[in-house]
Order: C-alpha cells, then structure tokens, then sequence
C-alpha cells in the first residue's frame, strides 16, 4: 500500500505539536504515513495546495480555521454550525472538512456528570465549545464579545448573579504568559463552592485556574486533554475508522509528556 501523508497548515506552524503526536502513533501502530508542517500565508489556498500536494489529510491552526470552513469540498457534524473547520480529509477527491476541537472537548468530559455548565471567555474557544454545549452559559470579563452569543445567558464581571453550574470552562488566554485569574477570584471562589468540575483549555503549564480549582478539590482536565482528543478524533477521520480512543489517547500522553 502507498504510504499515506499528513500535515498541519498553519501560519505560524512551527509551535504545532501535532507532527509529533502523529508520526508516534504511526510509528507504535506500524502505519505507512507520516505527518509534517506547512507553513500557509493565504488561507485561501489552502484546499487548491491540499490537492495540488496530493496529501490524503491535514490539520488546520490559526488563523486558517475559517478558511478551510469556507474551500472545503464538503463540510460535515458540528463544523457546519461552528463555521471552523480543523481537520480535512481527502475522500475519494473530494476534500470534507470537520471540526475535531469541539469534539475532541465533548470527549474529554465524557465521564463527568454534568447538568449546568458556565464557560468563562467569549473568543474563537468559548464559540466553538457553545455549539456542543448548547445550554451553557456565558462569563465574559467585558460587554463587547457577549454580542455573539444573543440566545444565551450571559454575565460580566459587573452583574453575574448565578453561581449554581457543575461545570467550569476556562477557554480565555488569562493563566498563559501571565499568573491571571480569568475572572476575580471572589467570582471564581463561590463558583468552585458548588461545582464538580473544572477545566481549562490552555495547555503546557498549570494555569492559576486550575490551582485555585484544586484547592477547591474540584476535578480537573488541561488543555493537554483537549489536544489529545482532538488529535485523536482527527485520527479516526484520517484512517476512516472508529478506534479505541482511550488506548490511542494513551499514547498521545505518552509522547507530549515526553
Ligand atoms: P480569543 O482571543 O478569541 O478570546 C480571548 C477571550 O479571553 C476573550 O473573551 C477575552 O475577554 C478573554 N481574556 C483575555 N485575557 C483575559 C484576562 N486577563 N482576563 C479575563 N479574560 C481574558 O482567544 P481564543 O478563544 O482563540 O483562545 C483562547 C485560549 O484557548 C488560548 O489560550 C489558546 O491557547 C487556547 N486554545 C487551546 C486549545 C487546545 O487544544 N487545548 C485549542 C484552541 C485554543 P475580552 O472579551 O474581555 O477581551
């Protein structure tokens, strides 16, 4: 059998762990394929190269998300309503286009027993996570992006007054170069008071978040969960078959912890 090729476009692409993560589970699996990086200035090239490259899939990063929404041949599952496509697929020439972010995060809280949930972040993140989360509601630390989020209940800082939720989402970039909370911490603290869960969606460091929802004794899950997990959804689109995501999530984890 031809040996299979991947990659990732993205722009930059050099941060990108997916290569790694990839070409480890080909190698432990003994899969024919490789996975590498692209480097894309124009978004909207990125279906014409997909084809001109004659790759069998690829993974899309900021900021060609959109783009691959809008080129693809096809677009299928949550991808349609989130408008971000992060996973493209050559099927029989034509190029489907699917969203594994959005996904891979509903995989990563499958376990958890959860009713009312509260996502903090009103960016791209917060977007993406509110289509497989449709009865969440919405923190955000000013007015101005809650805009986008009309059919739902959503606070700021200034006027929340509903602490009740199981599930805590981080999706804002507080906690990533810097030691912020994403919201004040006597907002954070009564919200952590009733909930069972927390999770954040930066990855690479434990965020103060996850600290403070520790201390709460709270159950928690990184960033690192929801990279794994979307690797791993992609990674059933690109073989074109259901696995046991547990076991490849598995060696997922193994290689990122290095
Ligand atoms: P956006 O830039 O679209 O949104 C940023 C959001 O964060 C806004 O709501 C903004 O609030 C809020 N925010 C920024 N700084 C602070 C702060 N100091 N305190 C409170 N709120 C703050 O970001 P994205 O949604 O694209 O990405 C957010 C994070 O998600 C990044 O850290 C990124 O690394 C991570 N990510 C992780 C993934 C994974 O696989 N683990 C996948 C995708 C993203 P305001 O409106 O008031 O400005």
């Amino acid at each position: 059998e031809n040996k299979k090729i991947f990659l990732i476009f993205g722009n930059p692409v050099s941060h990108s762990k997916s290569p790694l993560m990839h070409n480890y589970f080909f190698k432990k699996e003994n899969i024919n394929a490789c996975y590498g990086r692209y480097l894309l200035t124009n978004g909207n090239e990125i279906i014409s190269k997909f084809k001109e490259l004659k790759i069998n899939g690829a993974n899309v990063t900021v900021p060609h998300k959109e783009w691959a929404y809008k080129e693809a041949d096809e677009v299928r599952g949550i991808a349609k309503k989130i408008g971000a496509v992060n996973t493209l697929v050559n099927e029989n020439g034509k190029i489907i286009g699917y969203n594994t972010d959005a996904e891979g995060f509903l995989e990563v809280i499958k376990e958890f027993n959860y009713k009312k949930v509260l996502i903090i972040g009103a960016g791209g993140t917060a977007k993406a996570l509110s289509f497989v989360l449709p009865k969440a509601n919405i923190l955000n630390r000013s007015e101005e992006r809650l805009k986008d989020f009309q059919e739902k209940v959503t606070f700021t800082w200034n006027n929340i007054n509903n602490f009740d939720y199981d599930l805590i989402i981080n999706t804002t970039s507080a906690g990533l170069n810097d030691d912020n909370l994403p919201a004040p911490a006597i907002i954070l603290e009564k919200l952590f008071k009733k909930a069972r869960y927390a999770v954040d969606v930066i990855y690479g460091k434990e965020t103060p978040f996850l600290k403070l929802a520790k201390k709460y004794n709270l159950i928690t899950k990184s960033g690192i969960d929801m990279l794994v997990y979307q690797g791993v959804m992609a990674m059933e689109y690109f073989l074109g078959k259901k696995l046991n995501r547990k076991k490849v999530a598995e060696i997922y984890f193994e290689i990122l912890k290095g």
